[in-house]
């Protein structure tokens, strides 16, 4: 066995809007636990957020703190008691560990572990309020990684983080073969939304946004495009569907113009999928409306149980993750990727640190 390192870099978050490159341990590994070599961690909104404070006393906890939860390595070192990964294998990582014990953890909605809210030990939201990836290295209990194959590069693999969420989002609306689609808000989610129902049978998938992104959802799968600049997304909707609206929309804007505009314009008897979030910034809501036409609201929160089915698609070619990376930094500009991000330089999608 090839002996590791016992010190590693990592980017500390040492103070708000404040990430420096510094020399740290190697994480130690508890039982079920697996050492990986990170090769890519892509950066968030929610890390841009987290960095500038956002969310202090949460996430994180404490300052300093090792932000990243968006990535994929090689296993270096197995735990005790691992089985089912190797030395070597490649993996890209999920970031909600649930207790494992509670109601939802149980039925398998770990997204949900009641125990998250109590700052239990049980529960781990890495990246967030747990060790990060923008390090060499990472520990994770060995069932959150999932093999990548070799044909899916490491930064495809930290797209599938955000990805899964899509996934995720057209399962719980339950997207049909030959459904109308309104995906509204063509960032990292909704880009891989727009793709994903697609891929799940989807006839038509329409998306509102404005600038460049509108050209990129073309160029991923989207038939018609709302530029809401020039057009109110609900009226551009209803007017691309005959008035009908559509079977199912998906909120990944995170306004509340949009999330108004997801609930209008579906069909009578259609889903709404909340994926975006407002900042708890009030929606005005017609009520009447989503029960007069009986429209279903489904939260989506991250990813459980999507990895797998995610990695598959994009190994298969049927989801482009690639075509989603902006531009690659090494780890030693992680503060200029985070501006960079931070001012969507070029329309950036995903800036990815390469480790
Ligand atoms: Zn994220
Ligand atoms: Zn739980």
């Amino acid at each position: 066995m090839t002996s590791l390192p016992s010190s590693m870099r990592a980017a500390v978050t040492r103070d708000w809007n404040d990430i420096r490159l510094e020399e740290v341990p190697v994480p130690a590994l508890e039982p079920g636990e697996a050492l990986v070599r990170v090769g890519a961690c892509g950066i968030c909104g929610t890390d841009l957020k987290i960095v500038s404070g956002a969310y202090q006393g949460t996430w994180p906890p404490a300052l300093p703190f090792i932000q990243g939860h968006e990535w994929a390595g090689t296993v270096a070192a197995l735990g005790q008691g691992v089985t089912g990964l190797q030395v070597g294998d490649r993996v890209a990582a999920e970031n909600h560990k649930g207790c494992g014990a509670c109601a939802n953890c149980r039925r398998g909605r770990y997204n949900l572990c009641e125990v998250a809210r109590t700052r239990g030990p049980a529960y781990k939201l890495y990246g967030h309020s747990a060790p990060g990836a923008f390090a060499d290295y990472a520990a994770r209990p060995a069932g959150l990684l999932h093999k990548l194959p070799d044909g899916v590069s490491f930064e495809e693999g930290a797209i599938v983080n955000q990805g899964a969420l899509g996934l995720h989002a057209v399962r719980r609306c339950r997207i049909e073969p030959g459904d109308t689609v309104a995906v509204i808000g063509p960032g990292l989610i909704g880009l891989m939304t727009v793709q994903l129902a697609k891929a799940v049978g989807a006839t038509r998938v329409i998306v509102a946004g404005r600038g460049p992104r509108l050209d990129l959802a073309r160029e991923l799968g989207a038939d018609e495009v709302v530029d809401v600049t020039t057009t109110d997304a609900t009226d551009g909707i209803r007017a691309l569907t005959g008035g009908r609206g559509a079977d199912c929309a998906f909120e990944c804007a995170g306004a509340p113009a949009a999330v108004a505009a997801a609930l209008n314009c579906v069909k009578r008897g259609g889903r709404v999928g909340l994926i975006g979030l407002t900042g708890n910034k009030p929606v005005e809501l017609n009520t009447d409306r989503l029960a007069l036409d009986e429209v279903d609201v489904l939260g989506v929160r991250s990813s459980p149980n999507a990895y797998p089915e995610l990695i598959n698609l994009i190994a298969a070619g049927k989801v482009n993750a690639r075509r989603l990376v902006s531009r690659t930094y090494p780890l030693e500009r992680i503060m200029e990727a985070f501006a960079a991000f931070r001012a969507r330089e070029g329309g950036a999608i995903r800036m990815v640190i390469q480790l």
